[in-house]
Formats: structure tokens, C-alpha cells, sequence
């Protein structure tokens, strides 16, 4: 059977690095289900739909042609054939990413094409549901953690032009809409092990992961 590993979390929690390197050491694919939304996001944005308006965004769903590349090293993604690896990760795609990503026919979409790429090969596979919802039987699931502080730390690191203050409010705010939405809301699975990441490396991270897997 497939080695599949879910990795779920809220953002900050060091989801990212630490599946990039599970996957790096294992040399196993890696995929960034955010990456997904955003994409979708940013098309939304660049068409001008309403973000205000499910239901014009749920009529909108399946129109982009999402594209994702699986590796560890490079991992890019493109819809309607344009590279959006760098411009999905702009403010104004992360503050709109929540109203997307709540809407069910964007989900049903995403969802369907996750588990198409997971398939049967062995993988890393980044989100907020995969563990709970895109891949439920995978054999090794973790929920990564942190401190506010901490969550807020590392995003403001990653960004130029930003606060912690702010980033920590831009989390709280994003945190909230992703955990209290109707379709699939961020949860724990009840059968992922939690890993609080705030007092650890992202080595010590990924050491802690590949111990779990050898389990
Ligand atoms: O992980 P990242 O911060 O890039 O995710 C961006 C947004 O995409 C999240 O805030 C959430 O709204 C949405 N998302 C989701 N389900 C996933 C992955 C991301 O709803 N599996």
C-alpha cells in the first residue's frame, strides 16, 4: 500500500519546510494543497470575480486549469497556463484565499484532483483537510502546531514590509474563517498525532516526522 503522509495545520506551524524536507529525505513526492486555492485565488482575483459572492464563485470553480508540479525542490503551479508560483503568495491572494476556500463546488473540485495526484504513489501532502477529508486512510498523519507568537514569528521572517503584530492578526483573522466554515473546516483528525513545533528546529521537526513513519 501507499505511504502516504498528511500534513495538516494551520499557517506558520512550519507545515511547509518541514514536508518539503520528509519529503526530500524520503525521496517522496510533495505536494502543497494551498498552493491549490491560492491558485485558484488568484485567478479569481485576475478575473475579477466577486469574492463577496459564493455563488458566483461556486459558478466559476471549474473554469481555471490548474496545473501543480509534485517535487520537493521546485514546487510550482500554474492555471490557464501561467506560472503563478510567486504571485500566489501575495497579501492580497492571502487575505482572499479564506473566502475561496470556503466555498464547497472550489473544495469538491480540489479535492477530487488532490486525490488524483496522490493516486497510489507514495507522498507528502500538505494542507488543512488531508488527513480528515483528501486522504483519510493515510497511514501516518500529523497535525502541526505552534504558538501564536511563534506562527507569527516565522511568516514575518518570510515577508518584507510586515509586522508580527500584523502578521499575528492577518493568522488570527485567516485561522478563524478557516476553522469555522460549513464545508470541511480546519480540524485535527482524531487519529493524527499532534506536534507542537514552537521550541523546535525544523530539523528536529522533520526528525520527529520520519520517526513517526518508521513506526
Ligand atoms: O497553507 P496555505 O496557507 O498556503 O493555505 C492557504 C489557504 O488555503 C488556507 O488559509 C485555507 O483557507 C486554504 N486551504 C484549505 N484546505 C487545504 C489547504 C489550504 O482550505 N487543504
Amino acid at each position: 500500500t501507499a505511504l502516504v503522509i498528511a500534513m495538516d495545520g494551520p499557517s506558520g506551524s512550519g507545515k511547509s519546510s518541514a514536508s518539503r524536507g520528509v519529503a526530500r529525505a524520503l525521496g517522496l513526492r510533495y505536494l502543497d494543497t494551498g498552493a491549490m486555492y491560492r491558485a485558484i485565488t488568484w485567478w479569481m482575483l485576475h478575473h475579477g470575480a466577486d469574492l463577496t459572492d459564493p455563488a458566483a464563485l461556486a459558478a466559476r470553480a471549474g473554469a481555471p486549469v490548474l496545473s501543480i508540479a509534485t517535487s520537493p525542490e521546485t514546487p510550482s503551479v500554474t492555471v490557464d497556463g501561467t506560472d503563478v508560483t510567486a504571485a500566489i503568495r501575495t497579501a492580497e491572494v492571502t487575505g482572499a484565499v479564506s473566502a475561496v476556500s470556503a466555498v464547497p463546488e472550489v473544495r469538491a473540485r480540489l479535492v477530487a484532483e488532490q486525490r488524483a495526484l496522490i493516486g497510489s504513489g507514495d507522498i507528502v501532502v500538505e494542507g488543512r483537510d488531508i488527513g480528515t477529508v483528501v486522504a483519510p486512510d493515510a497511514p501516518v498523519k500529523v497535525y502541526l502546531t505552534a504558538s501564536p507568537e511563534a506562527r507569527a514569528r516565522r511568516r514575518t521572517a518570510e515577508l518584507s514590509g510586515t509586522t508580527v503584530e500584523a502578521q499575528r492578526e492577518a493568522m488570527a483573522r485567516r485561522d478563524t474563517l478557516d476553522s469555522t466554515r460549513k464545508a470541511d473546516p480546519l480540524v485535527m483528525a482524531a487519529d493524527a498525532v499532534e506536534l507542537d513545533t514552537t521550541e523546535l528546529t525544523l530539523d528536529e521537526v522533520i526528525a520527529e516526522v520520519l520517526r513517526l513513519v518508521k513506526e
